[in-house]
């Protein structure tokens, strides 16, 4: 079967950093793989699923450059969910119960207060018609939960220990007892369907083929693997990755506005340090700044990915922003400067690029070279002597150290005290790019203006 993946976001919100990581892992795989790539709404929480934020979603992966072979939305497959349930109610593994939120509340207390694991008591497969038809006359609807095989046989219904057992793609050989656990509510009173099940038969019918998530979904494999067999498919292979928490090792939520893909677009990250980032936070491979999806893709590994918790840190992530734009070429970045206004590129990009955490750093700098600007002077003699020597034009690379030597032979001036007012006249910075890069750019009259205190 081809190789397939997906990332099946819930567009209840926006979605965040350590979200887009499992779609970039999943992405990489994909693409690795030569299979390809589903994007699935999962939307059938129509009370929190809003349109903006599936809008919203499919924006910042298409920034990631997270191109989908394939889009689904489970709101569009509820005839399917319906088909599917009615054979799980036939074959006697969907009941319904109809017990409320409060008398399930009540349960759980009282079994807890005996020291009893809070696991649901399956008494709603000992209702009778009677039973059923009391509840049904007082206006009750039906939920209706899964029965987990795990008991020995129909009679007794207390479940026993049942292991179901997988190969993690990250984390080896996986178990989950499904006889510690309720069976679970796969449609809900109104009739909604919950994720449990319609990602289920979504992967199946869909060919997809393998699934990497984060390791809060462990439990709910071990549900999911007895779902597929209650259907009559094969389970995907999985991988459960860590979840990326946030530097105060708390996770991360999804209302954790700042670290949403859109404010990291906003502040004017490039989206190739987020990929990079997320591709290789939690791996054993260096973080490094990467110019193409493809080259990740090459490098990825599943294997790689461990499954100690991954710290975030937002200083990282602009770090290598910085180092990501260092390693930019003038071609890969020249329209995006033109449209600062930066007219003249090429140079003036060679001279700032390493200065620059984000792209509109540039600006800054280009102001600098073109002024105006307010020179800091420090001492008005020792430019006045330092702008009598300077070099005729045409300048280069050489003429800051040409005049800095002539500057230091006539006042006597070195280090720190030769270079730093020259700095703080020409540029008004304290610190910034090379300044035999920048001189030149700045060039001869704005120099000696500049050497004198003017604006210019
Ligand atoms: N919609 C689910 C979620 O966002 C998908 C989980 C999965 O990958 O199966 O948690």
């Amino acid at each position: 079967m081809a190789t397939k993946l997906r990332f099946a976001p819930s567009p209840t919100g926006l979605i965040h950093i350590g979200n887009a990581r499992t779609a970039i892992l999943n992405y990489l795989y994909a693409r690795k793989h030569g299979g390809e790539f589903l994007l699935r709404m999962d939307d059938t929480d129509l009370e929190r699923s809003k349109p903006e934020f599936a809008d919203a979603i499919e924006r910042d992966l298409a920034w990631l450059g997270l191109n989908w072979d394939q889009k689904e939305r489970q709101s569009d497959r509820i005839a399917r969910y319906l088909e599917m349930a009615e054979k799980l109610k036939a074959a006697g593994r969907l009941y319904p119960c109809y017990e409320t939120a409060d008398e399930l509340d009540r349960k759980r207390k009282r079994q807890l207060a005996r020291g009893m694991p809070p696991i649901y008591d399956r008494k709603a497969l000992s209702l009778s018609r009677d039973d059923v038809a009391k509840f049904e006359a007082e206006g009750r609807k039906p939920h209706w939960r899964f029965r987990l095989a795990n008991t020995p046989s129909d009679t007794p219904v207390e479940p026993v220990a049942t292991q179901v057992t997988w190969d993690d793609l990250v984390r080896g050989a996986q178990m989950v007892d499904v006889g510690s656990l309720s069976d679970p509510v796969l449609i809900r009173e109104d009739g909604t369907f919950l994720y449990t099940l319609t990602s289920v038969i979504d992967d199946w019918d869909l060919g997809v083929t393998h699934i990497i998530r984060g390791d809060d979904h462990i439990t709910n494999t071990g549900v999911q693997v007895q779902l597929f067999e209650a259907v009559g498919a094969k389970a995907p292979a999985f991988g459960h990755h860590s979840l990326l928490t946030a530097a105060d090792g708390k996770a991360l939520s999804k209302r954790l506005g700042s670290l949403s893909l859109a404010s990291l677009r906003e502040q004017g990250l490039e989206a190739m340090a987020v990929v990079s980032h997320a591709a290789l936070i939690g791996t054993s491979d260096a973080i490094e700044p990467h110019k193409t999806i493809e080259s990740l893709a090459e490098l990825f590994d599943v294997g790689k990915i461990s499954t100690a918790p991954a710290r975030f840190s937002e200083d990282e992530l602009r770090g290598l922003n910085a180092k990501l734009l260092h390693t930019l070429s003038y071609g890969d970045v020249a329209e995006r400067l033109q449209a600062m206004g930066v007219t003249d590129g090429e140079a003036f990009w060679q001279a700032v690029s390493g200065n620059l955490e984000i792209l509109s750093d540039a600006q800054a700098w280009w102001s600098v070279v073109s002024g105006p600007i307010t020179p800091v002077i420090e001492n008005a003699d020792f430019l006045a002597k330092a702008s009598t020597a300077l070099p005729a034009t045409p300048w280069d690379q050489d003429t800051w150290k040409t005049w800095t030597n002539q500057v230091k032979a006539e006042t006597g001036a070195k280090g720190r005290a030769l270079f730093h007012p020259l700095r703080l006249a020409l540029t008004g910075q304290e610190s910034g790019p090379e300044m035999k890069a920048l001189l030149p750019l700045i060039g001869r009259d704005r120099v000696v203006q500049r050497l004198q205190g003017e604006q210019a």
